[in-house]
């Protein structure tokens, strides 16, 4: 996930990411807090990304697969939202506390609906794992201002939200981008997809890592090792995985 946007106003862009903090480390960011540097965050990546589609059939299939997937998802102390965005990049991404976005471009390449629940539930898994949540908590303690946390000061609300535009501009780290996937997995299975279409997902995202539009590539892990992680979570044979990432090719 990378964005172009807000750079002269990421003032902390140092902050994210660049230790991890022992396990019994305090949650600073409430989830109240979660939800509003969420919205923010959408709101702003919204706005960059040419705002909300206006082909209603896609915004309502997206709605409606989100919701399969987002329903049965572990965390259910927040709402997840699923929209669509007037974009022809090749794109998607969680903001902490909910809110979940995909570009249009990406949303109509994924042509069938276990293809799209794949890629949402991983969005979703990011945030069910609370990985942009951590981010910037370990930011906060890093820099030690969670007394500006704790007073709630619209401070601490920028200083998460600019935590999220360096994550979403340098990626998950790859553990975290495996975790979503595993969520990907389990969701879309548990909502009745064929993991197949898992597998078809991301060979549509891309087989070899590449610059340039596909975004989305330059922020994820090799997508050959995520199918063969899938791959493996379903008992797909080889020959069979071959078989579907051909087919996902032809598609795209
Ligand atoms: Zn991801």
């Amino acid at each position: 996930m990378r964005i172009r946007i807000l750079l002269s106003t990421i003032v902390l862009t140092a902050l994210c990411c660049g230790f991890s903090l022992p396990a019994h480390s305090i949650m600073l960011v409430s989830r109240s807090q979660e939800v509003s540097i969420g919205k923010q965050v959408e709101a702003s990546m919204i706005k960059e990304y040419g705002g909300l589609s206006k082909d209603k059939a896609l915004t309502e299939r997206v709605a409606r697969v989100g919701k399969q997937v987002g329903q049965i998802s572990p965390r259910q102390d927040i709402t997840y939202t699923y929209k669509v965005v007037n974009s022809e990049e090749v794109n998607a991404f969680a903001a902490p506390g909910g809110p979940i976005v995909i570009t249009q471009r990406l949303a109509k390449m994924l042509k069938t609906d276990g293809e799209l629940a794949f890629v949402l539930a991983h969005e979703t898994g990011h945030i069910a794992a609370q990985h942009g949540r951590k981010a910037i908590n370990q930011a906060l303690i890093a820099q030690n201002v969670a007394a500006l946390l704790l007073r709630n000061s619209g401070d601490a609300m920028r200083i998460g939200a600019n935590v999220m535009y360096t994550l979403y501009t340098r990626g998950y780290s790859r553990d975290q981008e495996y975790e979503a996937d595993n969520y990907g997995y389990q969701l879309m299975t548990k909502a009745g997809y064929n993991a197949e279409q898992g597998i078809k997902a991301l060979a549509k995202l891309g087989i070899k890592r590449t610059s340039g539009v596909d975004k989305y590539l330059s922020t994820h892990p090799d997508i050959p090792d995520r199918i063969d992680r899938i791959a493996k979570m379903s008992n797909i044979p080889d020959d069979r995985k071959k078989e579907l990432i051909d087919k996902a090719q032809a598609e795209k």
